[in-house]
């Protein structure tokens, strides 16, 4: 699964709709202290389900809505659009396995109101988590590494490394669904 594109929109620093078209290989964002790169890895981690919004780097979560600037009134939501693509990997997961591409988005209005969408139709977060369980993307995992993170992992409790190692196996997904199962029977 590739990222291949990222849009944003009114999300921190990006008031206006902004598109990201990701090529093949490695993809870097460079640019002066402050011009938003962070904002990009936020806005990746926000669209997947991110709730924490320390994690975000803000104090609660409507801080990820652009907040206005001496040029600029504020905006009233935050829309965050990635399309993700199958091809040169494995298929996506039952019921997206026969296409190509799948877009996954998310918005906050300001009176906090949610949204998340698969390919445009609304669903919920935990069916946005669970398209992307076991793949390496989603929250507290491996796949975001910033700043501090790898020191993190690295003295991470034993229990806690287990997570990520569950999580690169493939098989978090089962154990997800046994406990949901364990709690249905209980
Ligand atoms: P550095 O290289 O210093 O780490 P950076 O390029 O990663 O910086 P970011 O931290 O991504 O930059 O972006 C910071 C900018 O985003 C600041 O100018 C900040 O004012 C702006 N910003 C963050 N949240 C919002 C918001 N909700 N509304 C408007 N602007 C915002």
């Amino acid at each position: 699964m590739r990222i291949r594109r990222i849009e944003l929109h009114g999300f921190k620093s990006f008031v206006d709709r902004t598109l990201l078209e990701i090529g093949d290989g490695v993809s870097c964002v460079v640019g002066p202290n402050g011009s938003g790169k962070s904002n990009v890895f936020d806005a990746v981690q926000w669209c997947v389900g991110e709730q924490s919004a320390k994690r975000l780097r803000g104090q609660q979560m409507s801080d990820v809505i652009f907040a206005g600037s001496s040029s600029r009134s504020p905006v009233g939501f935050a829309h965050v659009a990635m399309t993700f693509s199958s091809e040169s990997g494995e298929p996506f997961p039952a019921p997206y396995s026969h296409l190509a591409e799948l877009q996954v988005s998310r918005r906050l209005y300001r009176d906090g109101a949610s949204e998340y969408a698969i390919n445009d139709t609304k669903c919920r977060r935990k069916d946005v988590i669970d398209l992307f369980r076991d793949t390496g993307i989603g929250s507290s995992n491996y796949s975001f590494i910033e700043q501090g993170r790898i020191g993190e992992i690295i003295h991470a409790a034993p229990e806690q490394r287990r997570l990520l190692i569950d999580e690169a196996a493939g098989i978090s997904k089962y154990k997800a669904r046994r406990e949901e199962a364990t709690e249905r029977l209980a």
